[in-house]
């Protein structure tokens, strides 16, 4: 992004995400490059602080309690005591799941042991089971991963969306990476929240505690800079952004029949920002709900977070996605011992290799599809038999839930199209329910050049061509196949790749919240060309 006016000569230039300005000190953070060696997600220590906390909650809720009430947390406080509750996960711990999860997926079978017992009084303690974990799980909420002064300006290589989501940026504050692409997942995350970031400025020469300011419109980044430097930074935003909102937004009666607009976004707060006329949400990110292994492992927190974005979308389509973790997501362990992150257990891969992280989303989702017009999309889909095998747990999950007498219901399963085999070979994937295109991965797959590499994004431009004959083919089989398919990529939002997306077939076409608008305006006067 080049502005129109000169830069100071003190400045440095990289790829802003065309978010404002922010001014702060600067905070140079951990090397993400460096190998972070977790073998279990998790922390013994971690959930052997919850379960004290828990027990302590509950010990201060026995001194008011009635003796009936008391009764029954007594009842909790020696279940959590017993050595023989807090060792329940170890054996599965072991196997690489981590001690939070294995602990609740071990307490799931408790429970429902609980459940199914044909003594009334037994099967009535369930519920008290079910208190247990989610006191433990709240608990564990209130661990974080380091975090950084908020307001400050976070220098580094790359930052991690983990990092990213459990920071407050709330009072401001940017992002100036050395390395890092403005197609990255955290450069996704800035633009949803409104962060400032510049990335790719190579070596920067910053010390913790300078005043930075980062103007993510003009991709520059500058130390101490004077009140002149700062208000001519904000004039250059106002003139980009009174010239973003000469476009007249259309009334959806108005954009091209048959066509639909849908947002992507990370978090149901995002929502506030979306025009009540948008058709739905194509794509809820679900990791970037989660910031610990404790959020992995806790279905309420899950399933109140989807029943948010059902209720804002009324009978419109929400569309989530199940866990995208590992490539540059790592979170908790999962997926931070890889080699080759990208293209090693990924999406739909860790969570079949992790059927416990799997099983919790399975049960929220079911339970929230309840609640509205819910869609599941499985990511990083390869082989059709990773949906098989996706289904039956769910199936599983369904059956569980039912004997428990909890309302639920099976959505319709979907895949994203994001790896090139799984493209070329679509009619192979007659069990998935509708197709959504990943173009961010499916070109950096097919065109070999990885997503967060400043040096390679250039070839993501040149072989686009390559892309859209992909995406030509791929629509057709959809098409063929009688199945609905529609684009959740960054490229849907291009505009100047918009009349060749039409030109293969698609139509229906999800983006971030702040391209919403501008999709609209192209679509209603993009020619649908041949
Ligand atoms: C994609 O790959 O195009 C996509 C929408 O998913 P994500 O960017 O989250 O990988
Ligand atoms: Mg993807």
């Amino acid at each position: 992004m080049s502005g129109a006016r000169d830069l100071p000569g003190r400045s440095w230039r990289g790829q802003g995400n065309g978010i404002g300005l922010a001014v702060g000190a600067v905070h140079i953070g951990p090397n993400p490059v460096v190998a972070v060696p977790v073998a279990h997600p998790g922390d013994p220590q971690i959930l052997a602080a919850a379960i004290e906390t828990a027990i302590a909650d509950l010990q201060a809720l026995m001194a008011a309690a009635d003796p009936h009430s008391r009764n029954i947390l007594e009842f909790q406080v020696e279940m959590l005591s017993d050595p023989a509750i807090r060792d329940i996960g170890s054996d599965r711990a072991d196997d690489g799941t981590g001690t939070v999860l294995a602990w609740v997926s071990a307490i799931e079978d408790y429970i429902a042991g609980f459940e199914s017992s044909d003594d009334d009084d037994i099967c009535a303690r369930a519920v008290d089971v079910i208190d247990i974990r989610n006191r433990v799980l709240g608990a564990l909420n209130g661990t974080r991963a380091d975090d950084f002064p908020a307001g400050s300006i976070f220098v580094g290589a790359d930052i991690a969306p983990s990092l990213f989501l459990t920071h407050d940026w709330t009072s401001g504050g940017g992002i100036a990476l050395s390395a890092g692409s403005t197609a990255s997942h955290v450069a996704m995350l800035a633009r949803a929240r409104s962060v400032p970031m510049v990335v790719g400025l190579g070596p920067v020469p910053l010390e913790n505690g300078m005043r930075l300011m980062v103007d993510g419109i003009r991709g520059i980044v500058l130390p101490e800079p004077t009140e002149t430097d700062i208000a001519e930074a904000l004039c250059s935003i106002e003139i980009t952004s009174a010239s973003a909102a000469k476009s007249n937004l259309p009334p959806d009666g108005e954009i091209k029949s048959g066509m639909t607009c849908l947002v992507n976004i990370g978090h149901p707060a995002e929502l506030a920002a979306v025009s009540a006329d948008c058709a739905g949400i194509g794509l809820l990110r679900s990791e970037f709900l989660m910031s610990s292994t404790a959020d992995l492992a806790n279905e309420e927190r899950q399933y109140r977070l989807y029943g948010e974005a059902l209720s804002w979308a009324g009978e419109r389509p929400v569309t989530v996605r199940l866990l995208d973790l590992g490539g540059d997501k790592a979170l908790g362990g999962f997926g931070a011992n890889e080699r080759n992150p990208f293209l090693g257990m990924r999406g739909i891969r860790l969570l079949l290799a992790h059927p416990d992280l799997l099983r919790v989303q399975a049960r929220a989702l079911l339970r929230a599809a309840v609640l509205g017009n819910l869609k599941v999309m499985l990511p990083m889909v390869t082989v059709a038999s990773e949906i098989t095998v996706t289904r039956r747990i769910f199936a599983e999950e369904a059956e569980g839930l039912a004997r428990r007498h909890v309302a639920s219901r099976m959505p319709d399963i979907g895949m994203m199209v994001e790896v090139p085999a799984a493209a070329l070979m679509l009619d192979r994937f007659e069990n998935a329910d509708f197709f959504s295109l990943g173009t961010n991965d499916l070109a950096q797959y097919l065109s070999a050049a990885a997503r967060d590499s400043a040096a390679a994004s250039s070839l993501y431009e040149q072989t686009r061509p390559a892309l859209l004959r992909l995406i030509r083919q791929t629509v057709a089989m959809a098409d063929m196949m009688g199945k609905p398919i529609g684009i959740c990529g960054d490229l849907a939002g291009i505009p100047d790749a918009l009349s060749e997306l039409l030109a293969c077939g698609l139509k229906q076409f999800s983006v971030a919240p702040q391209q919403l608008a501008a999709l609209k305006t192209a679509l209603h006067h993009t020619k649908t060309g041949s």
